[in-house]
């Protein structure tokens, strides 16, 4: 488990490389953005922990660049913005998990063991659900033969759908299956998450249940199974 932290602030870097290596946790830690671009292209990690507010640059940028390039590490965003415009353009632009300063170094953890386990095990197979093909292998999404750029947390949602399709999933299995850390309240991870996926495989795949959850049915309402 290779994992970069990108932080500028000394004192929780610190405290965040002390925590994880704690638990064994390889880690690098560099301070500016410039350095993680570097760093990311010297070699692969398993997970990036990006903070936004850096000396050269906003970690937005480092993200989208990754995403842009097909890559689907898990990056989980520490943050002391909380305003819900910074979080909704970082899940936009394929976050998959967000902290927001100041946080417990056990919550930080766990989340991190999570997104860690859902980095390993996929089996290879391929699910299709009319014009959607998944390739767990590969962790590509086609629609129609077109590639669709999903992050991690967007492919794991699809993946869980589509593994049990006409089946309908409640939030709360979606959350804690789907989104390290769990079920929350207040949060609205799941809803940005659908929504995205919603816009990159096209309508008429996630279908809502009112007060349940979301299932994606094999046949469409309309019952065209082409
Ligand atoms: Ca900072």
């Amino acid at each position: 488990m290779n994992i970069l932290l990108v932080e500028d602030d000394l004192e929780l870097g610190n405290g965040v490389r002390i925590a994880l290596e704690d638990q064994g946790l390889a880690l690098l830690w560099v301070r500016r953005l410039g350095d993680a671009l570097q760093a990311l292209d010297s070699r692969p990690f398993d997970l990036v922990l990006l903070d936004l507010g850096l000396p050269d640059g906003d970690g937005l940028t480092l993200l989208a660049r990754l995403r842009r390039e097909g890559e689907t590490t898990p990056v989980l965003i520490l943050t002391a913005r909380d305003a819900l415009a910074d979080r909704l353009a970082g899940l936009d632009r394929g976050a998959d998990d967000y902290l927001v300063k100041p946080f417990a170094l056990a919550e930080l953890v766990s989340r991190v063991r999570a997104l860690a386990r859902r980095s390993y095990g996929m089996a290879g197979e391929t699910l299709e659900v009319r014009k959607l093909v998944l390739h767990t292998a590969t962790m590509r999404v086609t629609v129609d033969g077109k590639l669709a750029e999903l992050s991690r947390s967007e492919f794991d949602l699809l993946s869980l759908l589509m593994k049990r399709a006409d089946r309908v999933l409640t939030r709360r299995m979606l959350e804690e299956q789907v989104l390290p850390g769990g079920a929350s309240n207040e949060s609205n991870v799941l809803d940005v998450h659908i929504s995205n996926l919603r816009r990159k495989i096209g309508p008429g795949y996630i279908r809502t249940v009112r007060g349940v959850g979301y299932v994606i049915d094999r046949v469409d309402a309309t019952g065209d199974v082409s």
